[in-house]
């Protein structure tokens, strides 16, 4: 396990911190999905746990705490997560978490809980956590990975030390995108740079070919303002493309789209490769997008909410509604 090279200047500060024994009860890691707080934690907590972890070398690797922590199984460590991607995390689990952090440290060490993502947390599982991060037992270390920190009550927030991870597309993330994936340098920054500087995110881009069906997305939102497609079949080729990806992708190119409407040229490249973008953006006015927006963001919940809705017919509303908005958009 090594340092991921954006999270570098985070990864000194904390280790400062766990040297000088100045390391807080509880870290609050915010960023973009994608950005590799869990990965982020993972390493921190192998490097507390670590028996011969030094300043310039925060894990041995050989250690039995360090083999425990690579096996995924050390008994000093708990990781708390939604049984199911998009569900909350609930009272009951956090309560597990409050006796695990009472119980002695098999290694002697630290006891650490990392939750993730700590926003799934509903109401009574956040006010349960607020016990113990009011009173950490001795040697226990919180980490609540959070995508959506807006989303936290302010009683959690205010407990924890904040460190952010923003996204990062400088060289050395961009080199390491390179070779994980084996790609060229300019499609490797291409895939960042969609990925809104989250690493993760461009890896999971690239391996879904998620650039050139963005691209045919906004071809597409382009086309239909001539009038000539089938709404119907063109449905069937966007649900190919995989919910609810397809709808998020939607989302954002209208945002994009939006962001150009009202920012000077250049400012705001996302997705306008060929032009496409800038053209939508000229021919149809501020409330047209604002409206189109509000439609796609409305069928995103219904896709993915608790209602369950009929993908398909939601995404042929938005095809229908995108043909008339461009018939009378057209000036
Ligand atoms: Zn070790």
């Amino acid at each position: 396990m090594n340092v991921l090279p954006w999270q570098q200047s985070q990864w000194t500060r904390v280790l400062d911190a766990h040297h000088n024994g100045r390391l807080p009860h509880a870290l609050l890691l915010t960023g973009p999905d994608g950005a590799g707080l869990g990965e982020f934690a993972a390493l921190l907590a192998g490097a507390l746990l670590c028996r011969q972890s030094s300043p310039s070398r925060p894990h041995c690797g050989s250690c039995r705490d360090c083999v425990l922590v690579q096996a995924g199984n050390h008994p000093d460590i708990l990781r708390v997560r939604p049984e199911e991607p998009g569900k909350q995390i609930r009272v009951e689990e956090i309560r597990d978490l409050l006796e695990f952090m009472h119980l002695t440290s098999q290694s002697g060490r630290h006891k650490i809980a990392i939750i993730s993502p700590a926003e799934a947390m509903n109401k009574s599982a956040s006010n349960t956590l607020l016990k113990t991060l009011e009173e950490p037992p001795a040697g226990s270390l919180l980490i609540l990975c959070c995508h959506a920190p807006g989303q936290l009550p302010v009683t959690v927030r205010s407990r924890c030390q904040r460190l952010d991870f923003p996204g990062d597309s400088g060289h050395a993330t961009c080199r390491w995108l390179e070779r994980k994936l084996g790609v060229d340098p300019d499609l490797a920054a291409a895939l960042l740079r969609r990925a809104g500087g989250a690493p993760f995110r461009a890896m999971a881009l690239a391996e879904c070919d998620a650039l050139a069906k963005q691209n045919e997305l906004l071809g597409d939102l382009c086309q239909l303002r001539q009038g000539h497609r089938d709404p119907v079949a063109m449905a069937r080729r966007w649900a190919g493309f995989g919910f609810p990806a397809v709808l998020v992708w939607l989302l954002e190119i209208l945002r994009s789209i939006t962001v150009r409407k009202v920012t000077v040229s250049g400012s705001a490249d996302l997705y306008n490769e060929n032009g496409h973008l800038q053209q939508i953006a000229d021919e149809l006015d501020l409330m047209q997008l604002v409206t189109a927006y509000d439609v796609a963001a409305r069928n995103y919940q219904g896709a993915t909410g608790p209602h369950n809705l009929n993908k398909l017919g939601l995404l042929e509303e938005f095809i229908v509604y995108w043909q008339s908005t461009a018939s009378t958009g057209r000036r």
